[in-house]
């Protein structure tokens, strides 16, 4: 697994832990499944308007849609969804929130993917149909203290769930979305029960609720707006742990009663939730790693990793800072083995 979070270096801050008015950036997360005419239009107007408002983040524009998470200032945010409100059929888009005291991403890329997001599946799925139901975050806790009989399964990667989940979910050890079509397979759960789903934002439970149902399930139900959009509406009930997110904030709380750690480091086995990437930049593997064991590793996963001549430099005065990119630290040559392996990883 190779998920980084490198970033350029004026973008790492040492927060303040104060948070005011002035200091405060909203992220939002959001997708809306329409169908765009002129991908290419669509998305050039796009970098404009966000570069304009001096936004960061990644948007993904798909023949079938947009999936996208930003950051910037409170007023930018509301400027660009107001922009994207304005195009045809994205009146309706919905989106979760979140404030921060820094914008969690190095630069912006808009750019486009064949699909919003991927199941690999062969089929043809198409969001919102074969009768999946959406639970409100109301609904859905209501129904985790109904009593009723039901399997949960969070639909996301194993690393994503390792931190945190809902009490009782199944957590597919699978490390990418493609992944769970083969998982159900071997999951045998009965057609006849009553399915819950839920992933961080909604969307890859779009896909995979009307792939279930397209397979024979007949009672399957998904958690509007995910877990981001649960943890604001019912102050996080019954999830454990915190809530993984592509950035460089890599967690965020979910129930602000019950932040404990539900996961340990991997080097030293103190309670722990951060990860990090390996210092190491062949093996950049994504671990849980408290301070202490980061400084002592020198941000390596183990000693191979520490004695690699691949390390990166480690900051111990901020053991938590993302490495910036390989480009920063290694010649040319680097990059010709890094795309090798990534096409070996893809
Ligand atoms: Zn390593």
């Amino acid at each position: 697994m190779n998920i980084s979070r490198d970033r350029e270096p004026s973008d790492i801050q040492i927060s303040s832990g104060k948070s005011t008015a002035d200091t405060m950036y909203k992220v939002i997360l959001y997708y809306n499944f329409k169908p765009i005419d002129d991908v290419k239009a669509f998305i050039a107007d796009h970098r404009a308007a966000c570069k304009e408002l001096e936004l960061k983040g990644r948007v993904y524009v798909s023949d079938e849609g947009i999936n996208g998470t930003l950051a910037g200032k409170i007023g930018a945010i509301d400027q660009y969804k107001t922009f994207l409100q304005s195009k045809p059929g994205f009146s309706d888009t919905e989106y979760k929130e979140d404030l921060s005291d820094e914008i969690p991403f190095a630069k912006l890329i808009v750019k486009h993917r064949p699909e919003s997001v991927s199941l690999n599946a062969g089929d043809d799925i198409e969001p919102g149909t074969e009768g999946v139901v959406y639970l409100s975050p109301a609904e859905w806790r209501s129904v985790m203290e109904s009593g009723d009989d039901y399997v949960m399964i969070d639909v996301r990667n194993n690393y994503e769930s390792k931190v945190g989940h809902f009490e009782g979910a199944l957590l597919p050890d699978v490390k990418y979305f493609y992944d769970f079509p083969k998982w159900l397979d071997e999951a045998n759960i009965d057609t006849d029960k009553k399915v819950l789903m839920y992933c961080t934002g909604g969307i890859r439970c779009e896909k995979f609720s009307v792939y279930m149902k397209k397979r024979g399930y007949k009672d399957v139900n998904q958690l509007h707006g995910g877990i981001i959009n649960y943890g604001q509406a019912e102050g996080g009930a019954h999830f454990k742990g915190k809530c993984f997110v592509f950035d460089d904030r890599l967690v965020v709380p979910v129930n602000p009663n019950d932040e404990e750690p539900i996961s340990e480091c991997e080097i030293s086995g103190v309670p722990c939730d951060t990860y990090i990437n390996c210092a190491n930049m062949e093996c950049n593997r994504l671990f849980i790693c408290s301070e202490e064991a980061a400084v002592e590793m020198q941000g390596c996963c183990c000693e191979e990793c520490k004695s690699s001549e691949k390390r990166r430099p480690f900051n111990a005065e901020n053991a938590y800072a993302p490495f910036r990119k390989w480009y920063h630290y290694f010649g040319p040559e680097f990059k010709d083995r890094q795309s090798a392996s990534a096409r070996s990883e893809a």
